[in-house]
């Protein structure tokens, strides 16, 4: 018998996580050591982070140990910052050892993409971990504090939300619902607060169904969202934006949410990449790689018409699964299977009470897609941590 193979997955994320899961259900602890590492020692659901940067929810409703969610007797959990991912030496240098492995599952997800639009990762925020979402939320009610102590600075209640892909507009819609909190507090008059969504496409959340988009939009003008469709951002500045046309917005707070690419590591690691995404096999290998699988914000794969499947949390969750029993097989030298993306549909959430989604061919506008977004929120938790998650976590969704 040869040795025990050593399955170490990098990143607790959704990708991650579903790996781990299945892996454990599926691999007897005598077949592979596995190691689960993360920077955190907590998963959270990336899902809900706009509904803190905007300062609407708690951190702690949607994040879980991940120690509540893996067998430690058959996964072994380590918080680490990883360095290096050495392919040919088959190691991974974290901040504090090196790890070596048989079979690597890279995880680790995706970063804001600034384009090289100049000023943006210098003067904006972005929303991409529980500690930049805290920092929004901190920044955002110290505007209103400031303001009061010198009224003439009127940019300290402009917000300007870059991108309205999903991302920018479940930000814009949660800070339009808070922005009536604030102003309570803080004695402010609301007509001097203004929230701008800028988005360089001709249309608001691209790609996404025209008559819900209206809606969508719609709804959000009504709570007081400032539009600029049509409009890039080509320059960030310490108090504001530039767009293409020329015009400058003063703010004082400037959140992109232009696009996401993956994670530098993996550009560093020597994988062919596109914008840091690596397009991945049928089976999900890196290119040339049989014993590394890439899953997640970083992987990219195509639909049957050319076009990239956008990096969602329902593709890194299947992609999960279907990894794990990828490596499953690739232990017990059976066949691998090919990745096949099964759409369970699209949530947009748009802030209190308000949401749209279309599923099966179905459009959902209001109250109907809100309780559609927390059924999709609570099959997950029930899938990762079983009822007693689903019942502890679910409620707050
Ligand atoms: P995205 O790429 O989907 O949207 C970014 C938007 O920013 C685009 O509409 C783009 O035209 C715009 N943009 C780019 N450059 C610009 C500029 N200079 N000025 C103004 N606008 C500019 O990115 P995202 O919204 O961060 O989402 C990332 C991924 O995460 C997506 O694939 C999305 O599917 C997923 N996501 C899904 C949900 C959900 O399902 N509810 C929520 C958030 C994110």
């Amino acid at each position: 018998m040869g040795a025990i193979p050593r399955v170490v997955i990098l990143g607790g994320g959704y990708s991650g996580i579903s790996t781990a899961k299945k892996l454990q259900k599926e691999l007897h602890f005598s077949e592979a050591y596995i190691t689960l590492l993360n920077c955190h020692d907590y998963h959270y659901f990336t899902t809900h982070p706009h509904m803190h940067g905007a300062g609407t929810d708690s951190i702690e409703h949607t994040r879980v140990a991940i120690s509540e969610l893996v067998d430690e007797f058959k996964i072994d959990l380590i918080t680490s910052n990883i360095r290096e991912i050495r392919l040919l030496d088959k190691k991974v240098v974290l901040q504090d050892g090196i790890l070596s492995y048989d079979y690597l599952v890279v995880a680790i997800g995706g970063e804001p993409e600034s384009y090289g639009i100049p000023g943006l990762e210098e003067y904006a925020m972005t929303i991409r971990s529980i500690n930049s979402v805290r920092l929004i939320r901190q920044h955002i009610e110290y505007q209103f504090a400031l303001y009061k102590v010198d009224e003439t600075r009127t940019e300290r209640l402009s917000f300007v939300v870059g991108g309205a892909g999903y991302s920018g507009v479940e930000i814009v819609a949660e800070l339009a619902d808070l922005i009536p909190q604030l102003c309570r507090k803080y004695d402010v008059d609301p007509s001097l607060v203004h929230v701008y969504n800028v988005e360089a496409a001709p249309t608001a959340l691209p790609g996404f169904d025209p008559e819900l988009v209206d809606y969508a939009m719609d709804v959000l003008q009504k709570k007081g969202v400032e539009f600029k469709i049509g409009l890039a951002i080509k320059e960030c500045t310490p108090d504001g934006v530039y767009l293409t046309t020329g015009e400058r917005i003063k703010a004082a707070t400037v959140v992109w949410a232009g696009g996401v690419r993956g994670n530098r590591l993996i550009e560093a690691a020597g994988f062919e990449t596109v914008r840091g995404r690596v397009k991945v096999n049928n089976y999900l290998h890196a290119p040339g790689h049989d014993n590394v699988f890439v899953i997640g914000d970083s992987s990219l794969i195509f639909n049957d018409e050319g076009r990239p499947y956008p990096p969602t949390a329902q593709m890194a969750i299947q992609q999960g699964i279907l990894c794990a029993q990828n490596i499953v097989a690739s232990i017990r030298r059976k066949g691998l299977k090919n990745f096949i993306f099964s759409n369970k549909g699209t949530v947009v959430s748009l802030g209190k009470g308000e949401a749209i989604a279309s599923a099966s061919g179905k459009r959902y506008k209001g109250w109907r897609a809100v309780q559609h977004k927390k059924l999709v929120a609570i099959r997950y938790l029930f899938t990762i941590g079983g009822i007693m998650l689903a019942l502890r976590k679910g409620r707050f969704l």
